[in-house]
């Protein structure tokens, strides 16, 4: 779920729900701290929800909303915040129907103090493959030849090759994260520390893929990134 301002006192909420898609609402006085609806308008929460809605219209009226999970770490981490924003808008933008539990077990897992850099690439490899877009990271495309040394991201025609197929404009993808792509569902590495370089070239391979095939112009993603600059040169500066 996620929300936004309307007036002074009242929210608009978008919930993304299991079996109806996408619904928004009205939440009358969700602004007012101690409104009945105040807990369960928080953006990420997973609520149940009761919602009243016109035939023909589009925004429904929410009257009640029961908090099931609450999201507590990314409520007060603006990074993860931003990231998870990054993800709700993308499954917006891309799958309106059976995008639910890929996005809930993927904040449930930045919220769990996963790496958040992880939980972008299960996020974009699952979405892109759900979408039947994901290309075969295991061999190369040409020569079936082994990738554990690394690989070629031919992003346009969606293919993998060995580095003897390096052509002009590919992605090349260093060998741990080709590995990283191929096992990220793991739990065991989910839970694991990997180097900044494989998780970096993994990731850039997934974004690319995923930018290339939704057409995606994220909100989030840019403002990540600015902030991320802003951060680090303040961190800088104290050293
Ligand atoms: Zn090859």
């Amino acid at each position: 779920m996620t929300a936004r301002p309307l007036g002074d006192t009242s929210k608009i909420v978008t919930l993304l729900t299991p079996q109806r898609g996408v619904i928004r609402a009205v939440a009358k006085g969700a602004r007012r701290p101690k409104g009945r609806l105040a807990s369960g308008t928080v953006a990420y929460r997973v609520i149940e929800a009761l919602i009243y809605q016109k035939e023909g219209r589009e925004l429904g009226h929410l009257s009640e909303a029961h908090v099931l999970w609450s999201a507590p770490r990314i409520g007060g981490n603006w990074r993860l915040f931003l990231i998870a924003g990054t993800l709700s808008e993308t499954v917006l933008a891309v799958t309106e129907e059976g995008g639910y539990n890929l996005l809930r077990t993927s904040v449930e897992l930045l919220d769990g103090g996963i790496e958040p850099r992880l939980v972008m690439l299960f996020f974009f490899k699952g979405l892109l493959k759900a979408q039947g877009l994901w290309p075969d990271f295991t061999g190369c495309v040409v020569c079936d030849g082994d990738l554990s040394g690394g690989a070629m991201l031919d992003t346009p025609d969606g293919r993998v090759l060995c580095s003897r197929h390096r052509r002009v404009g590919y992605l090349p993808i260093n060998a741990g994260g080709v590995r990283l792509i191929n096992e990220v569902e793991r739990r065991s590495v989910l839970k694991g520390r990997h180097a900044d370089g494989a998780l970096e070239s993994a990731l850039k391979a997934c974004l690319c893929l995923a930018k290339y095939h939704f057409d995606l112009r994220l909100r989030s993603d840019k403002l990540l990134a600015g902030a991320e600059h802003l951060l680090e040169r303040a961190e800088g500066g104290k050293g």
